[in-house]
């Protein structure tokens, strides 16, 4: 029996569309997440078992669910789109954690919706596989972010550029509500429903806030700490559109995102970003952008238009420097010292190095703690004198080794991992999802893990999940 109390349902009717997800054909668990269930209060052992997975498939909704499809609009690469919502997603409903911590359970891939427009409703095995190692690592980086609870195959086919299995992911969250929600009433002029959905946000995740104004001054604050984490780990999102940021600061949206193995501030990886719009070094700005439609939406709610523009500019324009707080701390935190903005030039100096050299992003950081980092550069003498400055410093080791994972969940790792999982081998992405959970663990069995891609091995694009 799972604890359901489904308050996003409780909202107007013009929020979603309710509808049970569409059954698949022939469900088969592929991977749970037993950590997390036990989170939940969710037994595990029923989830693996059949009526478990029927759930999980969309093949059964349980006691207590209210399965729907959230509405909500965004920005795609800058461009507005009134209506995008739930296409190939279904929310099941709230669940309340043994300590009352409320959480969204969504099924990702489970058939089509009204707001499906051309697409199958579906997702193939690949996207969910890489959303489920990713969003754990994060997890296990201590990056808010969307869980994985579970994968399970559909034993129905996927059409995309070729046929693949069909996935089905269990995506567990403190909300789905996007900036994008928020520009679904904006555009239409639904004051009242823009007033619901600022209560609703606030009593969930920031019941501290005050006002709309409240509310966007907590959601930027998040972001300021979500965005230096992506940062501080060499993640590149990928495609940061306004429908893709959560509101509750977690990340969200695992498409064609990626870490970088070389490190050059420039890095893309989706094949759909051409222009580099959502490249690493221009996420914080990204943000800003979308932070601001995010503004937009809430002035109608508060208050004489000129007081509410110049209040909530104010409150934008505060996201560089709480950004760049969090900036020094994770960097401070990665290089062992309590930065201060003067040893701002140290931290910037290693990265103008690292990305000279395209040093790895994440065996430089890793290996200062064990005076290995010289061995990713190749003019060597120049790491030496910068290593001189920082030690000057006196750096901690033990701060340093919660802060620098040695393991990321690279591309080509999960590349493989997708390409053996189609052809029926679930082992190396079994070893993978176990390794990226424990990043801070000194393991030898693992050091393969952590080694950068060969030439021959790069995987140098993503695709979009759908
Ligand atoms: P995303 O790229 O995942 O952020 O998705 C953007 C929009 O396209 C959302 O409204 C999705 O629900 C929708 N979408 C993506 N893939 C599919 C699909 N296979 N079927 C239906 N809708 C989809
Ligand atoms: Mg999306």
């Amino acid at each position: 029996m799972i604890r359901f109390d489904n308050s996003y349902a409780r909202l107007p009717a013009r929020f979603f569309a309710s509808q049970p997800p569409v059954p698949v054909r022939d469900p088969a668990l592929f991977a749970l997440n037993r950590p997390l269930a036990e989170r939940l209060g969710l037994d595990a052992d029923w989830l693996a078992g059949a009526d478990g997975v029927a759930m999980l498939a969309g093949n059964a909704v349980p006691d207590g669910a209210a399965p729907l499809a959230m509405a909500y609009a965004g920005h795609q690469f800058g461009g507005f789109v009134p209506q995008l919502g739930d296409g190939r997603a279904l929310l099941l409903g709230e669940v309340l954690a043994p300590d009352g911590a409320r959480f969204d359970l969504q099924l990702k891939g489970a058939g089509q919706t009204p707001f499906s427009r051309r697409g199958d409703g579906r997702a193939w095995l690949g996207p969910v596989l890489r959303e489920y190692l990713v969003s754990e690592f994060m997890a296990a980086a201590g990056v808010p972010t969307t869980r994985a609870l579970a994968a399970v195959t559909t034993g129905e086919r996927v059409i995309r550029e070729t046929v693949y299995p069909g996935a089905v992911l269990t995506r567990v969250a403190a909300s789905h509500i996007r900036v994008g929600t928020f520009e679904y009433f904006a555009v239409r002029g639904d004051t009242e429903a823009l007033a619901a959905l600022t209560d609703h946000v606030i009593a969930r995740h920031y019941p501290g806030a005050e006002g709309p104004l409240g509310l966007l001054d907590a959601v930027i604050a998040a972001q300021a700490g979500t965005i230096a984490r992506w940062m501080a780990l060499g993640f590149i999102h990928g495609v940061m559109n306004t429908d893709n940021m959560a509101v509750s600061g977690e990340t969200i949206d695992y498409g064609p995102c990626a870490f970088m193995d070389g490190f050059h501030p420039d890095t893309v990886f989706s094949s759909i970003d051409q222009r580099g719009r959502y490249r690493w070094s221009e996420q914080p700005q990204i943000a800003v952008w979308n932070l601001a439609q995010l503004a937009t939406c809430l002035i109608p709610l508060m208050g004489e238009q000129d007081a509410a523009v110049a209040a909530a500019t104010t409150s934008v324009h505060r996201f560089p420097a709480l950004y760049q707080a969090e900036w020094l701390a994770r960097f401070g935190d990665k290089l062992g010292i309590d930065a201060t903005p003067e040893d701002q030039p140290l931290i910037e100096d290693l990265l103008r190095l690292m990305a000279a050299q395209r040093a790895d992003f994440t065996r430089v950081f890793a290996g200062l703690t064990e005076d290995r980092a010289r061995d990713e550069f190749t003019d060597r003498a120049a790491f030496d004198g910068w290593a001189h400055r920082w030690q000057a410093r006196h750096p901690d080791p033990a701060r340093m080794a919660v802060a620098n994972p040695r393991r990321i969940p690279r591309n080509h790792r999960i590349e493989q991992a997708i390409q053996a999982a189609v052809a029926g081998d679930r082992a190396p992405f079994e070893r993978l999802a176990d390794a990226v959970v424990h990043p801070f663990e000194d393991r030898p069995e693992w050091d393969d893990l952590a080694r950068p891609p060969l030439p021959d091995e790069v995987v140098p694009r993503t695709f979009c999940g759908t």
